[in-house]
């Protein structure tokens, strides 16, 4: 398949870049490279012909409608967006531009290029939409989100991506456009921009610097490698049903606290601290990020079920590979964590 994929430059882009091309693929990225969007993350694909890149805004609608002319996309993967909740407490502006509006225009282009097809080609057209378990809100201690939960979204990071999921699903309806939404629970893996959890308290153990968890520590995530998900998504770009939704999670649930002391723990042996004690000793508790959602966690039973996916990765195994490759990957991340910059604080509290 000639596939378009957004957000090719960013963690999870370009792991599913990688694993379409594994798969005999032809794969355009579309990419505006903001301060997420890591060109380094694609170089080594750069001499695979079935791979190409083209620089442009989602959100701009004279660029996109080129891209898909001159491109001709027999399927869309759609993963550009803002990403960083402590962000969209910031400045909530872009995350509406983006994650919504360039969903839009992305839309109208792939309704565009799905209404020329005939025969085959129209049955497999596929406009997959990535989108995640934090538009449904938050978990008590029990129960799991599903493809029938409904939306509860809490940040703005959350309910621009929400919109976006209306908007997919709108087209689906309206216009009968092939469109699969999936919803997947907290990443991790290599490439994963330094201001995300996992990244940040790798790279400021390193540093020797406190490692601050929010709150009492006690909020919980479902964590998913990376390239389980990039898996998942290109089984629904190849088999998925139009107008399905998948719930995409790793089976890997651990409170945020849990999952700095692991860490800590990988880094204990991987990389112990100059002064011989524990990283774990510079965990510090700080205040909570305004509107945090309790817990997550997925139940992936339909697409284990109607796929055959099932996360392969185990998460002890992901979390340590995570490590190593940080530690081996200096050149990729320390032009973005210069001085403090991707390392500090955001969304705080009254900022
Ligand atoms: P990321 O922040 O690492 O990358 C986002 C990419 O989008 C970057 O390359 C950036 O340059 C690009 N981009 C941003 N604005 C753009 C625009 N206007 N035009 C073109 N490109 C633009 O994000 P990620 O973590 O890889 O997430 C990818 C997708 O998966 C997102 O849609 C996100 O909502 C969703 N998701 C992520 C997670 C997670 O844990 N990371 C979980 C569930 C869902």
């Amino acid at each position: 398949m000639r596939i378009l994929l957004t957000g090719g430059a960013g963690f999870i882009g370009s792991a599913l870049t990688r694993e379409l091309l594994s798969r005999g693929h032809e794969v355009r990225v579309l990419d505006l490279l903001t301060y997420a969007g890591i060109a380094a993350s694609l170089t080594e694909l750069e001499s695979d012909s079935a791979y190409s890149f083209v620089h442009a805004d989602i959100a701009d609608p004279v660029a996109v409608a080129a891209i898909f002319a001159d491109f001709q996309p027999e399927a869309v993967a759609h993963l550009a967006a803002e990403t960083h909740v402590d962000r969209s407490i910031d400045g909530p502006a872009v995350f509406v531009r983006t994650n919504v509006l360039g969903t839009q225009v992305l839309l109208d282009e792939a309704l565009a290029t799905w209404r020329a097809l005939s025969g085959e080609a129209r049955e497999a057209f596929r406009f997959l939409h990535v989108s995640t378990d934090e538009v449904f809100g938050s978990l008590g201690d029990e129960g799991r989100f599903s493809e029938t939960s409904p939306y509860d979204p809490r940040s703005p990071y959350a309910a621009s991506k929400a919109a976006s999921d209306h908007l997919v699903r709108a087209w689906g309806h309206t216009f009968g456009l092939p469109v699969i939404i999936s919803n997947c629970s907290n990443n991790y893996g290599p490439r994963q921009f330094p201001e995300k959890l996992i990244p940040t308290m790798i790279l400021r153990a390193l540093r020797g610097e406190t490692l601050p968890v929010y709150g009492d520590g006690s909020n919980v995530r479902d964590w998913l490698f990376v390239e389980d998900h990039a898996r998942a998504l290109a089984d629904m770009l190849e088999r998925g049903a139009p107008g399905r939704t998948y719930a995409v999670g790793g089976d890997a649930e651990r409170s945020n606290l849990q999952l700095v002391r692991a860490l800590c723990d990988v880094l204990d042996r991987e990389r112990p601290a100059a002064d011989g004690r524990s990283h774990a000793e510079r965990i510090v508790m700080v205040e909570d990020r305004p509107g945090h959602d309790r817990r997550y966690a997925i139940d992936a039973g339909r697409i284990r079920q109607d796929l055959g996916w099932a996360a392969q990765v185990e998460f002890d195994e992901g979390l340590e590979g995570t490590v190593r490759w940080y530690l081996d990957n200096e050149n990729w991340w320390s032009p973005l964590v210069a001085g403090q910059q991707g390392l500090a604080r955001l969304g705080s509290p009254g900022a």
